[in-house]
């Protein structure tokens, strides 16, 4: 993510009035308006590192939290190894190990019911959901009783599902999956020295620029973007609890709010966010981690 000026303002400037050519919005105007409809996406990335993430040529994601904050040193979850079973586990749910009893890849099937996904609790409350994932084991995390998940076979098919599920669906939330930027940590080496990492996190990049187009030319919705990942790495691996791997980037930005991390930033915080933002009674305090919304 090189330092560049933001491509686009919509996501923030779609809650404002038009000015008129007379001078400031008319206020009368404003109060007759409709209520933007809130929505949301939730972009995970496995295996992100912060500098891997600084390192890379990143135009979409440059744009999107140039508005809103992006932090390079949120943490995984507290307990539990660095792998992705617990780290998605903790991420869907916004709890720690304990609760969500993922402890590691094997786990997944026994996620705990009295955890849910926010996209189980999303669906429970009426709202529309979908996920795509490029790893086998976020179906059974994400749980049953939610919306559509999908999966893809490559990082570029999660990004063209995603824009042909925006064009032709109406969701209120969307989660999604890319898997090849821990596939070349595992293959060429979590590192900004290796090309492959490097090109896997802009190839993520890449496969998000329709979407970001498709939600710039949007109105009357305003859009929470949230991007996350379940652990670093070094070497060619990850799973022991240093600060190789817990040390994670994470980004949010909100249409027409400002955005405030927690002092200690956690990807636990995704989910009580979505649900702050969607929700119209969140119970935020049921989760571990924080919201990062006013
Ligand atoms: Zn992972």
């Amino acid at each position: 993510m090189t330092a560049r000026a933001p491509l686009a303002l919509t996501l923030v400037l779609a809650a404002c009035g038009a000015p008129t050519p007379e001078g400031p919005p008319d206020d009368t105007d404003a109060e007759d308006a409709p209520a933007a409809r809130r929505r949301a996406l939730v972009i995970g990335i496995d295996g992100l590192r912060p500098d891997g993430l600084t390192a890379a040529h990143t135009p979409v994601l440059d744009a999107w939290f140039a508005e809103g904050a992006l932090v390079l040193d949120a943490q995984t979850q507290a307990t539990s190894p660095t792998v992705s079973g617990p780290g998605w586990a903790s991420i869907l749910t916004g709890v720690e190990t304990s609760r969500h009893a993922v402890i590691d890849n094997d786990t997944v099937t026994g996620r705990s019911a009295d955890t849910p996904s926010f996209l189980q609790i999303l669906t429970a409350q009426g709202h529309r959901t979908a996920v795509i994932a490029h790893w086998t084991g976020i179906p059974p995390l994400v749980g049953p009783d939610a919306g559509p998940v999908a999966l893809a076979a490559s990082d570029a098919a999660v990004g063209t599902q995603l824009a042909a599920r925006l064009a032709a669906d109406d969701d209120d939330c969307l989660f999604v999956h890319f898997d090849e930027v821990d596939g070349a940590g595992h293959g060429a080496g979590f590192s900004v020295d290796q090309p492959a990492y490097l090109a896997a996190i802009e190839g993520v990049d890449a496969a998000l620029a329709a979407t970001a187009t498709w939600l710039d030319a949007r109105t009357g919705e305003d859009w929470l973007v949230v991007m996350v990942t379940d652990h670093g790495g070094e070497g060619t691996g990850h799973g022991p609890r240093n600060d190789a791997n817990i040390r994670i980037p994470q980004g949010v930005v909100a249409a027409g709010v400002s955005v405030t991390p927690p002092p200690q930033p956690s990807h636990l915080d995704v989910a009580p966010t979505v649900l702050h933002w969607l929700s119209d009674a969140p119970d935020l305090a049921s989760f571990d981690g924080a919201s990062w919304l006013p």
